[in-house]
């Protein structure tokens, strides 16, 4: 019987558990053989491997975080250690490996497909930050956690005359930011590296703004920093908001619950199609596989008819 194995890895995500849950089914319908990894490398390392049965996965597809776990693990970066990983799975006889995780864990699944293991890889991070793909699983819900949050921030923000600097994750990305910025008409929204408190200074100024939101991307700078200048400038009372792990907790929606089982699913038909050296995909809304080294050259671009949209209405 065949023996594939699944791991989480790098930034949780809700969705990684409907990934599983889709590559349980498709794996059982199939009659493979499912072993979940905990702790992402680290534990793949450690030998931290549990055969996968129904009832593990029954109940997952509407929880956040990962059942399996994750894990940040640098050492994976040598290649000693790479080769030590390839070695465990040939041990337990896992022919291929499903690594649910962002760019970075796209990166060890790289090296570990050069160890001569299969490697499929779906993309489970907030940020939609992978280049080949329309849709990362997790984006959904962080963005409608945080346009929730900026409405609440909103109202208190416009009832007490003041502004509020609310910071939402994407390091190097600022999707999250511009989405809940435009979804929650934002005063000001800043999703680029290297914003300038002064620059949202001069924005408030020039459209004579005296409260609400400014939405920051965490990569464009600290909303603490920001919210002193602009209260010691614009002499209006200025909150900064972290919304940080917030964002990424939580049941998942429906849309991360079917994408992220569409796609463990995918992977799993991928490693049956002998394509095991590939991504999970979605393209012009259709799901498919690019090759693992092709996939990660390709970066993301934001929409820059989104992007002037941002700027267009955060003059109103
Ligand atoms: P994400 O997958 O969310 O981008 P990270 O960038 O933290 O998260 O990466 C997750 C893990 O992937 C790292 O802890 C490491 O084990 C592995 N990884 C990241 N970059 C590399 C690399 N260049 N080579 C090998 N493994 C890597």
């Amino acid at each position: 019987m065949k023996k594939i194995a699944v791991l989480t890895s790098g930034g949780d995500a809700q969705g990684m558990n409907a990934a599983i849950y889709g590559i349980f089914g498709r794996a059982q319908e199939l009659g493979y053989e499912l072993y979940g990894i905990r702790n992402g490398y680290a534990g793949l390392l450690r030998e931290d491997i549990v055969k996968l049965h129904r009832e593990d996965v029954r109940h997952i597809v509407a929880k956040g975080g990962t059942i399996l776990g994750t894990a940040r693990c640098d050492e994976f970066k040598e290649l000693s250690v790479q080769k030590k990983a390839a070695d465990i799975c040939r041990k337990y006889g896992i022919s291929d490996l499903i690594v649910i995780g962002g760019d970075g864990s796209y990166q060890g699944a790289y090296c570990l497909s050069k160890q001569g293991i299969g490697v499929v890889g779906v993309p489970g991070t907030i940020d939609l930050d992978i280049g080949c793909t329309e849709y990362t699983i997790g984006f959904d819900t962080a963005v409608n956690i945080a346009v929730e949050a900026i409405d609440r921030i909103a109202d208190t923000s416009e009832a007490h005359s003041c502004f509020s600097v609310v910071e939402v994750m994407g390091r190097r990305a600022g999707f999250i930011a511009l989405w809940s910025g435009i979804a929650g008409s934002a005063r000001a929204i800043f999703a680029d590296s290297n914003t300038t408190a002064e620059q949202i200074v001069d924005h408030l100024r020039k459209y004579h703004f005296t409260s609400g939101t400014i939405v920051l991307a965490e990569g464009a700078g600290k909303a603490e920093p920001m919210a002193e200048i602009i209260e010691r400038e614009l002499h209006v009372h200025t909150r900064a908001n972290v919304l940080a792990f917030i964002q990424r907790g939580g049941n998942p929606t429906a849309k991360d619950r079917v994408y992220g089982s569409m796609m463990g699913a995918y992977a799993v038909d991928l490693i049956k199609k002998g394509k095991n050296h590939h991504l999970v995909c979605v393209k012009h809304d259709e799901l498919c596989g690019v090759e693992i080294s092709e996939g990660m050259k390709q970066t993301k671009e934001c929409s820059a008819y989104l992007a002037h949209l941002g700027r267009t209405l955060s003059c109103i």
